[in-house]
C-alpha cells in the first residue's frame, strides 16, 4: 500500500536576505584537498589477506616501506626513495601505493624531456627497415629484447610509441 507523505509548505522566503551559494574560499579549498588526500584509500590492498602479484603466477605481496623509483631523465638519472607500497617476493617489482604513485607523478612531469630521443630508419635488407633504439630510450623505457612495441600513428611525421606490458 503507498502511502503519501504530506510535507509542510515552505514559508516565505525572506527577500531580505536570499540564500546564496557559499563562496569557498582558496584557504578552505586547501584544507578540503588536504582533507581528501588524508582520507583517500592510499592503501589498494588495505585489509586484503596475502594479495597475488599481478604479473608473476607465484608470487605475492609484502607491504614496503623502502621502495625505490628510477629512471633517466635528459641524460640526468633520478632515483626516488623511501617509497611505500608492495614488493612481490616472486619477481621483486614494486607496486607503489597512491601517495608513492601521485610524487612519482609529479618528480616525472617536472622533469619531463621536452624533445624525446631521436633514432635513424636503417635499412636491414631484404627491403625491411628498422630502427635502432638509442641507449638513453632503452634505458629509460628499460627495453629488452621482444619487447612489443605499439606504434600509433597520430599523423604523417607524428606517432606515439608505447611498450606493451604483459
Ligand atoms: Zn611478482
Amino acid at each position: 500500500m503507498e502511502t503519501t507523505k504530506r510535507w509542510p509548505l515552505p514559508g516565505k522566503m525572506p527577500l531580505r536576505n536570499p540564500p546564496r551559494i557559499p563562496r569557498v574560499s582558496r584557504q578552505r579549498l586547501r584544507e578540503i584537498r588536504r582533507w581528501l588526500e588524508r582520507n583517500a584509500d592510499f592503501d589498494r590492498f588495505a585489509g586484503a589477506k596475502g594479495p597475488r602479484c599481478p604479473w608473476c603466477p607465484s608470487g605475492g605481496l609484502h607491504r614496503s616501506d623502502d621502495l625505490t623509483a628510477e629512471w633517466v631523465g635528459d641524460g640526468e638519472r633520478i632515483l626516488l626513495m623511501n617509497l611505500k607500497g608492495y614488493r612481490c617476493d616472486g619477481c621483486g617489482r614494486s607496486l607503489y601505493d597512491r601517495r608513492s604513485e601521485l610524487a612519482i607523478g609529479d618528480m616525472l612531469v617536472a622533469t619531463r624531456q621536452r624533445n624525446g630521443y631521436t633514432a635513424t630508419v636503417s635499412s636491414l635488407g631484404g627491403g625491411k627497415l628498422g630502427i635502432y633504439l638509442p641507449k638513453e630510450a632503452i634505458k629509460a623505457l628499460r627495453f629488452a629484447k621482444y619487447d612489443e612495441l605499439r606504434i600509433v600513428p597520430l599523423s604523417r611525421t607524428r606517432a606515439f610509441v608505447e611498450k606493451v606490458e604483459g
